[in-house]
């Protein structure tokens, strides 16, 4: 096995090797397993395999090779030139995976009034989890941040009964970041993990546990799973984390864990199909994300210089207010492999507020004739939406932690179509609104 492999060479092989495929007859592809259990030659091997005294998967809730496939690539992935041991657990969307990830920290056991510390700026079903689930019906105290780049904020929320931080990085739909090394020296100093969620830059342009957080959580429904075919998630997390009150169990393998505890037990696996497609997928994020994201500045840039256009938000614009940080942080992997410099790339999500306002915004998403009027994202077909009325909508005026979304502004998830063809029909719907 070729263990010091680059990224795009883990992305094609992941743990598929020409080993693995001799036990496949040879075949090219991870098969598809896409069978519920596991049939064994004795009692002796079931018993063997079910009290793990053997690396099988038995049941599909437990385990899946085709799974494992897929877990062991994001892993790889999400773990490269990170100085740790890594591993990953994938589930059946990414909500269970924030829910899968955040839950396990929240237990009472460990202290009387369990609360944890956000950033506010994130996606709304996790603003519901936190806010609803944990907040109302469990009674956790959900201490939000409103601006995240303030880490005086962050620390003065934090206690002796916090459990973790939690952060969206780039978010959605505002793309902000948060500064990630410097919330991983606050996690680490108060003895609890920083959770990141990097669906939004994937591990193409930004590992965060290399950075300093402790465990990272995706959609993979979003550029992951870029053919959009099925939904997915990911928990992620490097080993032996150093937490206050929290048993080795937990600590030692956090996303391994998960996978044989809270997972199994609950159930939100993700299904081998769905892992199938997405391996499929996933093989090609470096290219991809590389396109889009370049596609991404240049929209930006063209929106930016249009008399139609009120506000721009994207990362790799200079007025954007985690420009410094972007330009630290996001970087197209292995970019400067070759000797030549590393490249910066700042992602494919990008939001605009036209100038003439709500009115002005549904009739510009009205006239889009290519890109989709849809709410999913990082696609390889370009989509649009307004957050305002859809992904946030069901957060509520009111409530706490509720990112500022501005009623007009559109959100645009850059594909892979041509590039002009894009601009043309921004330039089309813009002039017909
Ligand atoms: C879409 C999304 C989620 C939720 O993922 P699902 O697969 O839809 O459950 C979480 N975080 C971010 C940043 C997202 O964009």
């Amino acid at each position: 096995m070729v263990t010091d492999a680059r990224f795009a060479t883990l992305a094609i092989r992941g743990s598929y090797d020409h080993a693995e495929s001799a036990n496949h007859r040879g075949s090219l592809s991870e098969p598809a397993y896409l069978t519920t259990a596991q049939h064994f030659e004795s009692t002796e091997a079931m018993f063997a395999a079910a009290g793990d005294e053997r690396d099988d998967w038995v049941y599909a809730r437990r385990g899946n090779p085709t799974v494992r496939y897929l877990e062991s690539t994001v892993a790889a992935l999400e773990g490269y030139q990170v100085d740790a041991g890594v591993s990953a657990t994938t589930t059946g969307t990414g909500m269970a995976a924030i829910t899968l990830a955040t839950s396990a920290f929240l237990s009472r056991s460990v202290g009387a009034h369990p609360n944890f510390v956000s950033s506010s700026a994130c996606y709304g079903s996790t603003t519901m989890v936190f806010n609803n689930r944990y907040g109302d019906e469990r009674g956790v105290d959900v201490r939000w941040v409103d601006d995240p780049l303030s880490i005086e904020d962050w620390a003065r929320r934090i206690d002796d009964d916090t459990r973790f931080l939690y952060a969206e990085s780039p978010s959605n739909p505002t793309v902000q970041l948060v500064d990630i090394p410097a919330l991983g020296a606050l996690a680490r100093e108060a003895g609890v993990p920083l959770i990141i969620d990097s669906t939004l830059a994937t591990p193409a342009l930004v590992r965060p546990l290399g950075l300093g957080a402790d465990v990272v959580v995706h959609s993979l429904t979003k550029a992951a799973g870029a053919s959009g075919r099925s939904m997915g998630g990911v928990v992620v997390a490097r080993h032996d984390l150093r937490l206050r009150a929290q048993p080795e169990e937990l600590t030692a393998d956090f996303a391994g864990y998960l996978r044989s505890g809270p997972l199994r037990d609950m159930g939100s696996v993700l299904s081998p199909f769905n892992a199938w497609t997405i391996l499929a997928d996933i093989r090609e994020l470096r290219g991809r994300v590389d396109a889009m994201s370049a596609g991404a500045l240049r929209v930006a840039r063209h929106l930016e210089a249009s008399d139609k256009v009120a506000e721009v938000f994207y990362p790799g614009l200079e007025t954007h207010r985690s420009h410094g940080i972007a330009k630290r942080d996001m970087w197209l992997v292995d970019s400067d492999a070759d000797g030549g410099p590393a490249e910066n790339r700042f992602g494919f999500l990008l939001c605009f507020r036209p100038k003439g306002g709500v009115e002005a915004a549904y009739g510009i998403l009205d006239h889009f004739d290519l890109i989709w009027r849809a709410n999913n994202l990082g696609q390889v077909k370009s989509t649009a939406t307004i957050p305002a009325t859809t992904t946030h909508k069901q957060v509520g005026d009111a409530k706490p932690g509720k990112a500022p979304v501005p009623p007009d502004m559109i959100r645009v998830s850059i594909g892979l179509e041509h590039l002009d063809d894009l601009v043309e029909d921004l330039d089309q719907a813009l002039e017909k609104s």
